[in-house]
């Protein structure tokens, strides 16, 4: 029997919530306008526009409603991730990650063919021409932005005399046309002090700003300059030098996110949507009840879950395999017996996410939707 079938029959019933198969990716959709509301409102009053992440989610349904609050497009890591979202009819598209690999290469000029607002970045020389040459035969032109290196090494030009070397180069390329820059400080997102965020990101952004007058000084044009995350938004907000946003996680605020303090006031600005549910399959010991969720539900990179609802919020969740989690607290096994219902605060929400096929959408305790994870799996 598919889940999933029964569960769209509880849609729309008071209370489903606790009647869902588990463990599952829930979703609080208030919480999740509110806060696709929010970045849209410091984006709109800043003058500049947001392009969301979609590595975050990997879901239509919630670039449609980014889209609809005014967000400009949106952001994938990958061509797979693009694809999807522009099969859908969106637009506005940033590949935000080198494509290199030959076969790649190839899906991004036929992309390009059909998606004409589509654009991607492109860090080296090589990269460029290979991509010029595939849009020569898919017959397709492409608006790339140059990734700049904040230092992380990850991807990027590492020096403004190779960020203009590389604009020559795309001048020189009949099919590319040079779009701006993009500048994504990973590093910097998760430190969790405020002031010591905001000293990194001014230090970085001196760095960005001599790149891009570097590369103005070289006669080329620099129209857009897209970068940010949900770490440092208001950071980079005010310092005023990205025309365009990327945040990704403040739509779900994850438990790494919840241990910064975004706004420097000490209080998350955006609320926690995300959560797996599970359920106590097990309690047999003193102070400990086995749940239904592991590896396989929430990522572990970040870190451990918390709880959220079903016991309290100090319980410890110990990772304890691929299939199951335990939850540590004096009298918990007393308290909880098997079948009975938990929800986690996930530690890292976009891997999370990629476990998982669908989003159970509710309103406080009952489910109002089933959303699929639209781009799940799609890492190339
Ligand atoms: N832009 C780029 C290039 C990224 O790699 C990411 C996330 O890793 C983001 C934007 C979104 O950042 P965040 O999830 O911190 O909002
Ligand atoms: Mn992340």
């Amino acid at each position: 029997m598919d889940d999933i079938a029964l569960h769209r029959g509880l849609i729309g019933q008071q209370g489903s919530r606790a009647a869902l198969n588990t463990p599952l990716l829930v979703l609080d959709l208030d919480r999740l306008d509110r806060n696709i509301a929010a970045m849209q409102a410091l984006a709109a009053a800043a003058g500049i526009g947001l392009r969301p992440h979609a590595k975050t989610h990997k879901s239509v349904d919630i670039a449609r409603r980014q889209l609809a609050a005014g967000a400009v497009g949106q952001c994938c890591a990958k061509i797979g991730e693009a694809e999807v979202l522009a099969d859908a009819g969106i637009g506005g598209l940033l590949i935000t990650s080198p494509v290199a690999a030959p076969a790649a290469v190839e899906r991004l000029a036929a992309l390009a063919a059909r998606a004409p607002d589509l654009m991607a970045v492109v860090d080296h020389p090589d990269t460029a021409w290979r991509i010029d040459t595939a849009l020569a035969r898919a017959g397709a032109r492409l608006t790339v932005l140059i990734d700049i290196d904040p230092g992380i090494r990850r991807t990027g030009v590492a020096s403004a005399q190779a960020a203009v070397e590389l604009a020559d180069t795309i001048a020189r390329a009949p099919h590319l046309r040079l779009g701006g820059v993009q500048y994504y400080c990973g590093m910097q997102q998760h430190v969790e002090d405020f002031a010591a965020r905001r000293e990194a990101i001014v230090e970085r952004t001196a760095y960005l700003k001599s790149v891009i007058a570097a590369l103005r000084g070289a006669g080329h044009d620099i129209v857009i300059i897209s970068g940010s995350g949900t770490g440092t938004h208001r950071i980079d907000l005010e310092l005023g030098v990205f025309t365009e946003l990327q945040c990704g996680s403040y739509i779900f605020m994850d438990r790494q996110y919840l241990d910064c303090d975004l706004a420097g006031t000490g209080a998350p600005p955006f609320e926690t949507s995300l959560f797996v549910d599970a359920r106590v399959v097990s309690a047999n010991h003193d102070g400990l009840v086995t749940i239904d969720a592991g590896f396989k539900s929430l990522s572990t990179d970040g870190g451990s879950a918390t709880v959220s609802a079903g016991s309290p919020p100090e319980t410890a969740v110990f990772f304890m395999g691929d299939e199951h989690a335990a939850l540590l607290h004096d009298g918990i096994s007393q308290r909880l017996r098997p079948g009975d219902p938990v929800s986690l605060t996930v530690p890292h929400c976009d891997p999370t996410v990629n476990l998982h096929d669908h989003y159970h959408v509710v309103r406080g305790d009952t489910l109002v939707d089933i959303w699929p994870v639209s781009a799940r799996g799609r890492a190339r």
